[in-house]
């Protein structure tokens, strides 16, 4: 049995931060943790694997120094379509007519490759193009069907190297994982990496393949899906069945759908996670202005109190922390805005999840959502649950109680993982001999850590008999003494 000190954060919406040169060394990774921090990204569209895991090894040192458990969360960069190098100063003038290739070449105003090579089978006449986060709008005029497309050009400006492309009308043929992402993979799945997030995912298949290979190794990663395709909107019901997380990565969604749609499949998305109980991250310039600004902009200020609104597990960083100009500021500032918001979440009646009497957890979600039922019909000051496989937090949590969630597991990777839960916050806790003594040992804990005091009811759910590790299947009304 362990005692733990948090660096305290009291927040139920968690944050997420990529890692980048801004932020890489262990000081820094420290000062955002103290910020607010719960969970790290590493982003394998840039760095090489030496450089992510000295990142790794930094994080591992601040949960065992501080212990605490910051999660680890790999995004791998999926078939994330680019134009090759380009002559300085191109420009594309709007009415004239270029060629996208698919042998490498020197890119200008004629003609342009892409690392696509079934584009010319795969495009139609009239279907979009763009490039540069949509900056450029090209649109297809004709297809030899094998290495040549035609395009007018819609909206032109100037056209620099390796310049990202999205194809919102075409059905792509690409591999949900490329050699890049493959090679990633084999890496990341020797590192004790809590998430694994997969990018333009377009079906629920691209899960399944993912999953098999993470359980062939044996490793025991969940996986995140990035919501950046429209196809990945029309499939989500199914893709959220599959996946354990979601991430509304609003970057290139809205540049692969009108982006006017952004808010409501934002609210949409959270909605169906939280009615089952999956995590859902909402990502992407939360908090732009401050790669350089001081202090965020009010548009930005409210976005991030939305997400809050919606019942967003967790709020993303992404260029703000990994190349910003001081990524603990914009932590700092992200936090003030989640503990301001919260306070209104909490007077928001929300349609809370039901269990279903088809689900093979059946009884054990009954138990996790009256647990989060009972604490606030008692006014319980916690929640206190032991988790083995995690799922408990997951489905406590997915009732959004306004009680404080304390979980407690032998399994430091499942408490790195529960740290992007909403609400959870995690105990190491090895110690199993009787329900009883459990019981009296974690209350005493949080007792200690100054979470509960003598007097305060708190509810407990656990499985018994504790020996067999069954699933959650005991509910129990405790007052601290
Ligand atoms: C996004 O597009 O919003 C996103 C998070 O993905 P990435 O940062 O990998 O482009």
């Amino acid at each position: 049995m362990q005692s733990e000190t948090y660096i305290d954060q009291e927040q139920n919406t968690k944050i997420i931060a990529t890692v980048g040169p801004a932020s890489n060394s262990y000081e820094t990774l420290l000062e955002l943790v103290q910020a607010g921090v719960d969970v790290f990204r590493l982003n394998f569209s840039h760095g090489v694997h030496e450089q992510h895991g000295q990142v790794i090894k930094h994080i591992k040192r601040i949960n065992k120094e501080h212990k605490i458990h910051i999660g680890i969360l790999a995004d791998l960069s999926g078939p994330k379509l680019r134009i090759g190098e380009v002559q300085e100063d191109t420009y594309l003038e709007e009415g004239n007519e270029i060629e996208i290739v698919n042998t490498p070449c020197i890119g200008n105003e004629k003609r342009v490759y892409m690392n696509y090579e079934g584009f010319a089978s795969d495009v139609s006449p009239g279907e979009k193009v763009l490039v540069d986060d949509g900056k450029l709008v090209l649109e297809v005029v004709e297809t030899n069907s094998k290495d040549r497309v035609k395009l007018k050009v819609k909206f032109g400006g100037k056209l620099s190297s390796r310049k990202g492309v999205n194809l919102p009308d075409t059905p792509t043929s690409l591999p949900s994982l490329t050699e890049k992402d493959l090679e990633d993979l084999e890496y990341i799945l020797t590192q004790p990496v809590n998430w694994i997030a997969l990018s333009f995912v377009r079906s629920h298949h691209d899960i399944i393949d993912l999953r098999e290979r993470i359980e062939k190794v044996g490793h025991h990663a969940k996986i995140i899906a990035k919501i950046e395709k429209p196809s990945a909107v029309k499939n989500i019901t199914k893709i959220i069945k599959q996946t354990d997380g979601i991430m509304i990565a609003r970057g290139d969604l809205g540049v692969e759908v009108p982006i006017e749609m952004l808010p409501s499949i934002q609210k949409e998305i959270i909605r169906k996670c939280i009615h089952y109980s999956r995590t859902v991250i909402v990502a992407t310039q939360m908090m732009e202005s401050m790669i350089t600004a001081p202090s965020p902009t009010r548009a930005e200020v409210t976005d991030v109190a939305n997400a809050v609104l919606d019942g967003t597990d967790a709020v993303m960083l992404s260029a703000e922390t990994a190349m910003g100009r001081h990524p603990a500021r914009v932590v700092n500032a992200m936090t003030r805005i989640l503990n301001e918001a919260e306070k209104q979440y909490v007077k928001i009646p929300q349609k809370r999840p039901k269990a279903s009497s088809k689900s093979p957890t059946f009884y054990s979600d009954v138990i996790c959502i009256n647990a989060a039922k009972t604490a606030e019909d008692i006014g319980a000051t916690a929640i206190i649950g032991l988790t083995v496989s995690g799922y408990t937090a997951f489905k406590t949590s997915s009732y959004r109680p306004n009680t404080r969630i304390y979980i407690f597991s032998e399994e430091p990777n499942i408490l790195a993982t529960l740290n992007l839960v909403w609400g959870v916050r995690c105990y190491y806790y090895d110690k199993y001999t009787s329900t009883d003594e459990t019981i009296e040992d974690v209350v005493h804990i949080l007792k200690e850590d100054g979470k509960v005091k003598e007097g305060d009811f708190v509810v407990n759910t656990g499985s018994m008999p504790l020996h067999k590790k069954l699933r959650t299947n005991m509910l129990k009304i405790t007052k601290v003494d």
